[in-house]
């Protein structure tokens, strides 16, 4: 099978990603972003901005307008989905989502502040039994007992998929609306309060019960960069950049809120054109 090739993956389509995205298209490397369902909630929500120059009292919506025309001006794609993962192979990355990927040469992460509380023994148990990625390790878990935990009707999907491979599987959805489900899924409407295991998972416990587990999914809104992209290093909880916007992986760059305070916008359309000149001087250098 063939996947799409890009120099350079953009991952958010918030201020520093487009700004990322923009600087990057003009310096001639073939450029896609991907974003969540809209580009950027946060941007969104903000009522007046007065601390961004030259845009005195523009609100959130009528700047994020503005960027996004911008972008099509310049003919970038705007993919809404989700990355899962991103795993390099040798001199290229492979960015995962939903059952596809795509291959690039240099990624730029700006996916935005992300703080998910985490369950009591999930960071633990991270990778061993636990997973943040159905389509990545779902197969893993053929003929074993699953469960998933949804904080978005996103997982539904998820769900469906690991009711055809794994023996057993109980889905917990945290959220209103529930949607078609596979059914051979037991559907469990309690909260889940921690997770069991030393070396490996061996169970969820819940408000009710403990289920004896062979493998946990856990699907948020969100995916924090180091799940992201295993070996990225981070301090507390911000992603380390150097003055190019470099992070620790050769060709891995990073841009904006996910790289801690300041959070704002000035800030995040900075780094991101820091981290798109970055980025493309790199594939300069390699060639
Ligand atoms: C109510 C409010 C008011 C604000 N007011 C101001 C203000 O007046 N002035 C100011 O300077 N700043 C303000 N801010 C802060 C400003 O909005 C942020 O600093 C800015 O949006 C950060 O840009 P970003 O691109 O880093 O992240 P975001 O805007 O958070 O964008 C990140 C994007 O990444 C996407 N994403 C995340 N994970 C993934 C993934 N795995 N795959 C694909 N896409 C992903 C998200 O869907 C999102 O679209 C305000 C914020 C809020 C919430």
């Amino acid at each position: 099978m063939e996947f799409p090739q890009y120099d350079i993956v953009v991952i958010g389509c918030g201020p520093a990603g487009l700004s990322a995205a923009i600087n990057t298209t003009i310096r001639n490397k073939k450029t896609v972003v991907f974003g969540g369902d809209f580009c950027s909630p946060k941007l969104h929500r903000a009522p007046h901005i007065n601390n961004y120059l030259g845009f005195w009292n523009i609100t959130g919506e009528e700047l994020r307008n503005k960027y996004l025309h911008h972008v099509q001006q310049l003919g970038i794609k705007v993919e809404q989905q989700k990355i899962d993962n991103i795993f390099p192979s040798g001199d290229t990355f492979n960015v995962v989502f939903k059952g596809n990927m795509v291959i690039c040469k240099a990624i730029i992460i700006a996916v935005g502040l992300q703080n998910p509380k985490f369950l009591p023994g999930e960071e633990e148990l991270l990778g061993k039994g636990v997973s943040y990625c159905a389509t990545c390790d779902g197969p893993l878990y053929r003929g074993k007992k699953v469960a998933l935990i949804g904080f978005t009707k996103e997982a539904e999907e998820d769900v469906n998929y690991l009711a055809d491979i794994a023996e057993q599987i109980v889905y917990l959805p945290l959220y209103e609306g529930l949607g078609d489900i596979n059914k051979k899924v037991r559907l469990l409407k309690e909260k889940p309060k921690s997770l069991l295991g030393k070396e490996r998972l061996q169970a969820l416990e819940t408000e009710g019960e403990t289920l004896e587990l062979d493998g946990l999914f856990i699907i948020r809104d969100n995916i924090p960069p180091a799940q992201l992209l295993q070996g990225l290093e981070l301090k507390q909880n911000a992603i380390v950049v150097d003055r190019k916007m470099a992070t620790n992986i050769p060709g891995v760059f990073a841009a904006g809120d996910c790289t801690g305070p300041p959070y704002q916008l000035a800030k995040a359309v900075g780094e991101g054109a820091v981290a798109g000149l970055s980025a493309a001087g790199f594939l300069d250098e390699r060639n």
